[in-house]
């Protein structure tokens, strides 16, 4: 049984989605099971929305935008009260860690140090925003007019009504990343997580109710996505949807966008590359690609899950890499000082044990080989194989969990076409001293980010986001919420 659950009043009631400031039950009453990965035991139950309950909040959300006092509130009343709910965030920021970590396995003091407190961060980040969107003024020179005198501008206007989808992986964090561009772009939003991660998503926007905003602009539906989900996309009145998930779903969420022309952001899966140059500093650069692939054990999107080492230092490197997995602390999210814990699903435990058969079959070589833990819960301990080739599907696949597909490199040229061999390109790590190198190589590297001595380290203000089949468009940073504005040009002819 995990302790944490006992503690939390939230979970003591029966779920419900928050739709124009009421907390609902699905219109047909039908409910999901939400599993506790530490443990493998149900703990609570949520509504499974579907079309009608998808319409309902649709609707919330339009209401809230064209009414007089959304339409009118100034920008700084929008900055105050997304403040305000950063600060309850921060008030609640225990409650919140523990139910991030039982509904997503995720140690409880990473949840606390790490989503939660990045949490607060990403919403006071986008406050400032709130107050410092602009146009421009153009000088023109219109065709057929050359005695005209104009006054030309843009100016930005909210798109309208945001649906945001997230993945199970970091379920408050995404959240964040997709309701507070759009509260400060002046659009209301309606949030689908994920099945399997709920639970932050609906306490935050009970928070958002705290906060002051008005019924609306917050709301929270929950259930399958292949239902609720796609409901949300289809709806003629949605203006955007902003996608965080895999690559299958997100291309079909991208071609039935365009259905209706809405306007669509996609941030999808990854397999990204880790070099480390023969100069690199070792004691950084052994930790950080244990970290890279190792945190949130491997589901991330940008997990360092290809690593290619100079061959000069493939030994003593993939010996000591070896070594830090072997120490990471294994355990229930509820367990003291556990740094990796369990996967999110029996399904995903499955899926990715099956992966390293496969590594198996491909004839990698097993410098450490991961399995599944003869205890409750979903969960597969760290794998490396090295010797990999870049056709193997090990390579070539999101895995999506612990396990490291490497190999070496002789020239930095060689590093950058093995970097650039997948057809993702989502982010990327350089472990060298030499910043020539780390700035020409980050150049040519295919990614949305590439990280010099660091991985897996975001900042509110700096973009994040993918190319190739890595998605389109990018969260955080000024262009999140250009992202959720529309651009409109005036021209004001004056004689
Ligand atoms: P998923 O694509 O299965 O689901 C993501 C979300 O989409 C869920 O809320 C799901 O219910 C919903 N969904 C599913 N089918 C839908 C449909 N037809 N219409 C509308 N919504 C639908 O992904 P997942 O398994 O939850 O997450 C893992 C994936 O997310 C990985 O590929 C990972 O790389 C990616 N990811 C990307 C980023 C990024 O920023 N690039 C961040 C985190 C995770």
């Amino acid at each position: 049984m995990n302790p944490l659950i006992q503690k939390q009043n939230f979970l003591s009631s029966p779920l419900r989605m928050v739709i124009g400031g009421q907390h609902k039950d699905a219109s047909d009453g039908a409910r999901l099971s939400v599993v506790d990965p530490s443990t493998g035991a149900e703990f609570t139950t949520l509504p499974a929305g579907g079309a009608e309950d998808a319409d309902a909040a649709v609707k919330a959300a339009r209401n809230c935008f064209e009414s007089p006092a959304w339409q009118k509130m100034k920008p700084v009343t929008r900055q105050r009260l997304i403040n305000k709910l950063a600060d309850l965030i921060e008030e609640h920021a225990e409650e919140l860690a523990d139910l991030e970590s039982i509904d997503g396995g995720k140690p409880r003091g990473i949840a606390r140090a790490s989503d939660v407190a990045s949490v607060i961060d990403v919403f006071r980040y986008f406050a400032g925003w709130a107050t410092k969107l602009t146009g421009e003024t153009l000088d023109v020179s219109v065709p057929r007019m050359p005695d005209g005198e104009f006054f030309a501008y843009t100016s930005k206007q909210p798109v309208g009504v945001v649906v945001g989808i997230t993945p199970w992986n970091f379920p408050i964090s995404m959240a964040a990343w997709k309701i507070a561009p759009a509260l400060a772009a002046g659009c209301t939003i309606v949030l689908k997580p994920a099945e399997d991660t709920s639970v932050t998503a609906l306490r935050l926007a009970e928070l958002a109710l705290e906060a002051g905003f008005p019924e609306g602009a917050v709301n929270v539906v929950t259930g399958r996505g292949s239902e609720v989900g796609a409901a949300l996309v289809a709806h003629p009145d949605v203006d955007k949807v902003s996608f965080t998930g895999s690559v299958a779903t997100g291309q079909a969420i991208g071609r039935a966008a365009m259905d209706t022309m809405k306007r669509v952001t996609l941030e999808l899966g990854g397999k990204s590359p880790v070099i480390v140059m023969p100069d690199a500093d070792l004691d950084w650069a052994v930790t950080g690609a244990a970290m890279a692939i190792f945190f949130n054990q491997g589901q991330t999107c940008t997990a360092g899950s290809r690593l290619y080492v100079h061959k000069s230092i493939e030994a003593e490197f993939m010996a000591r890499l070896t070594e830090q997995a072997k120490a990471l602390k294994i355990g229930a999210a509820y367990e003291d000082g556990v740094f990796f814990g369990p996967m999110i699903s029996e399904s995903h435990a499955q899926k990715v044990s099956k992966y390293i058969e496969v590594g198996d079959a491909e004839g990698v070589t097993f410098t450490l080989r991961g399995q599944r833990l003869d205890r409750e819960g979903f969960f597969v301990s760290p794998t490396i194989m090295s010797g990999t080739h870049q056709d193997m599907q090990v390579v070539q696949e999101e895995i999506f969990g612990p396990v490291l597909a490497a190999s070496t490199f002789e020239t930095e040229e060689e590093a950058i076409k093995l970097a650039n061999g997948t057809q993702f390109g989502l982010a990327g790590s350089i472990w060298t001293k030499d910043i020539r190198a780390g700035h020409q190589m980050s150049a040519k590297i295919q990614a949305g980010i590439v990280w010099i001595n660091c991985h897996n380290l975001f900042d509110p203000n700096l973009p994040f986001g993918g190319v190739g089949l890595s998605g389109v468009g990018r969260d955080l940073g000024k262009s999140a919420v250009e992202a959720n504005l529309e651009q409109k040009s005036v021209l004001l002819r004056l004689e």
